[in-house]
């Protein structure tokens, strides 16, 4: 989508700091992290939200959070863990309309969230 900020950022035409790429998938670290790592896993195509993905793309989203979790544990957080989070839409907090992954670790995490 042209106006869709994660859309530039997966085509390269927004910079971002890249932690990987594939034909699918693209991932890269918070501009404003809010731990040690906190890095975001987006498709390359548009989808708005979790809710908006279709049948079509169960694959995809069990790509999505297969890669977030290999990605955490080359980024260290394999002993610690983290949280793995997918804000959707007003309630959730969703403040970019474009799918991702949110990954956070490398410091004790509070449950629940405000
Ligand atoms: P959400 O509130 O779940 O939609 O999360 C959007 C996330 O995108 C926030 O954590 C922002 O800090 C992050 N973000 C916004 N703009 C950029 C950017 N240009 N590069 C990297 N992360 C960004």
């Amino acid at each position: 989508m042209d106006d869709c900020l994660f859309c530039k950022i997966a085509r390269g035409v927004v910079p971002s700091r890249k932690i990987f790429e594939d034909g699918e998938l693209f991932a890269f670290h918070d501009v404003a992290p809010q731990a040690p790592v906190h890095f975001l896993v987006i498709p390359k195509r548009h989808i708005a939200n979790v809710m908006e993905a279709g049948g079509a793309d169960e694959a995809l989203l069990g790509r999505l959070l297969g890669t977030a979790a290999s990605l955490a544990k080359e980024l260290g957080l394999e002993e610690g863990g983290g949280r793995f989070v997918v804000n959707c839409k007003a309630d959730g907090g969703q403040t970019v309309d474009h799918l991702h992954i949110h990954v956070l670790g490398g410091r004790s995490l509070r449950w629940p969230p405000g």
